[in-house]
């Protein structure tokens, strides 16, 4: 389609145009049903009216005054989110994206206990940036960019309350697990993890950057594991479309940073702010976050319906299904055959990200051509 574009992304041909809901439309005018969400970003699906009109409301009125400077959108959402998560009376650092967020996780935990160790997961994803991508290990995303930061000790998610000790900054852990093929972590590990760090003074890192926002059935995932994270990230849903990332941090460590320390020159701008505000209005809502269960459980049970289907995991609507056929192939022929987009987390792993507002008409919808695909 253009040669202009550096090609670290393997993209499918596709140019779309518009956006409705669960429904995307290319520039050939074919409409597709979306199952992916801009990855778990557009959790109040495409162009959700009211953060549509919190958009064009703001961004007629003020777009950026840096960081040296209030807005309300922006006090707004910091005060929402510190009384939503982490028990409440926490702060935010807000940032653009997710590996951001995660970098002023690092920082804050490096900064408190000087010299401190990471000690993070295999099977986590944190982000593409060199701090980000230190807490990820993944060879294949890794080896090119030796040397990382130093000071990050990989365990299996099962040892890592061992690996815990009184020189360890911080723990940083995805709940359940996105890039790698939606894998949760079992309750009492998590649990494990959190008494290990209160033992060693380490601090808990929960990365909810795809798992926050109402994907997994409640406003954050810690609230399903019944723990309080010492730091949380977030970003994808958090901006109902729109570039932003926050880290929360625990009343305890709210302090930490000093002014000078850490900082991004867009972050937090009044435009993604008022954005999260309209999104945050619709998540945040009991019926809206039940629904989502509800339609988690639907969805989940219809793919373990499906042909050719071994094992079905997940979270709310962040579901992921093991075939005993090529995933990729399959993802390609769901939308070039069936116009349902879909994502492979692996060869054979597909995973489930609708938006958060689908309908159960639209999941039978979605079942249906996927059952058309492998029958
Ligand atoms: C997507 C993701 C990130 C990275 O977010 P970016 O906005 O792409 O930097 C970090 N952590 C998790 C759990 C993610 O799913």
């Amino acid at each position: 389609m253009t040669s202009a574009l550096i090609g670290n992304y393997a993209r499918y041909d596709i140019e779309f145009e518009r956006g409705e809901g669960v429904r995307l439309w290319d520039a050939e005018g074919n409409e597709y049903l979306d199952f992916l969400s801009g990855i778990a970003v557009c959790n109040t699906g495409h162009c959700h009216p009211q953060v549509v009109a919190a958009v064009q409301e703001q961004a007629a009125r003020l777009l950026h005054v840096s960081n040296l400077f209030y807005t309300a959108p922006m006090v707004r959402l910091a005060e929402r989110l510190a009384e939503r998560s982490l028990g409440g009376g926490g702060k935010v650092f807000f940032a653009n994206s997710g590996a951001e967020a995660n970098e002023a996780a690092l920082k804050l935990a490096r900064k408190r206990r000087r010299g401190g160790r990471f000690v993070v997961l295999h099977g986590g994803f944190h982000g593409r940036t060199f701090g980000a991508l230190s807490a990820t290990p993944q060879e294949t995303k890794q080896a090119p960019f030796a040397p990382l930061v130093p000071g990050f000790d990989a365990v299996l998610p099962e040892a890592a309350p061992d690996a815990i000790g009184p020189e360890t900054a911080g723990v940083v852990i995805e709940l359940v697990q996105g890039e790698t093929g939606v894998h949760p972590l079992p309750v009492e590990l998590v649990h494990a993890i959190r008494a290990a760090c209160d033992e060693h003074g380490a601090l808990l890192i929960v990365d909810e950057v795809q798992t926050g926002m109402g994907r997994t059935g409640t406003l954050f995932a810690s609230e399903r594991y019944g723990i309080r994270p010492d730091l949380m990230t977030l970003a994808k849903g958090l901006g109902g479309g729109l570039p932003i990332g926050a880290l929360v941090a625990a009343p305890e460590y709210a302090d930490v940073f000093a002014p000078g320390d850490h900082g991004s020159t867009f972050a937090g701008n009044p435009l993604v702010t008022a954005a999260a505000n309209a999104a945050l209005d619709v998540i945040d809502d009991p019926a809206f976050l039940e629904a989502v269960r509800e339609r988690g459980t639907l969805l989940t049970e219809g793919v373990r319906e499906l042909p050719g289907v071994s094992d079905v995991r997940g979270a709310g609507l962040m579901v992921a299904a093991e075939l005993s056929v090529d995933a990729p192939e399959l993802v390609k022929r769901a939308l070039t055959e069936q116009r349902l987009v879909l994502n492979a987390t692996g060869p054979r792993t597909l995973r489930f990200l609708p938006p958060l507002v689908v309908s159960e008409a639209e999941i039978t919808d979605a079942l249906g051509r996927l059952q058309a695909l492998l029958a």
